[in-house]
């Protein structure tokens, strides 16, 4: 089944994923509402992503298929230096998953 509905999760500097719930065809608009730090281009099957690291400052770029982001995979691009994950691209139930621990840690570090 394709899903033309995708999530996209960026760590920012807390550690906490903000995410946006997008379509495949207003991927360009959506990537807006993150700001200067983030930008993606859809070119061929391909998904051409650019951000700035939250962990780093660093610039990484990731490539990902489009073929499989609609068949219903979760793409991860990470900061290359501290090998963690820094974007999530693709199923928002399963971007959930992946960055619910990370929301919920900080909102009880942040309560304490
Ligand atoms: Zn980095």
């Amino acid at each position: 089944m394709l899903n033309f509905d995708l999530s996209i999760a960026i760590k920012d500097k807390s550690s906490k994923y903000n995410i946006a719930n997008t379509s495949l065809f207003r991927l360009k608009q959506s990537c807006e509402s993150f700001g200067e730090i983030f930008d993606v281009e859809i070119n061929g099957g391909l998904i051409s992503t650019s951000i700035i690291c939250p962990i780093c400052g660093d610039n990484h770029r990731y490539k990902f298929s489009l073929k499989k982001l609609i068949n219903g995979t979760v793409a991860v691009g990470g900061c290359d230096k501290l090998g963690m994950p820094i974007l999530y691209i693709g199923n928002g139930i399963e971007i959930r998953n992946k960055t619910w621990k990370y929301n919920n840690l900080n909102k009880e570090i942040y309560g304490l």
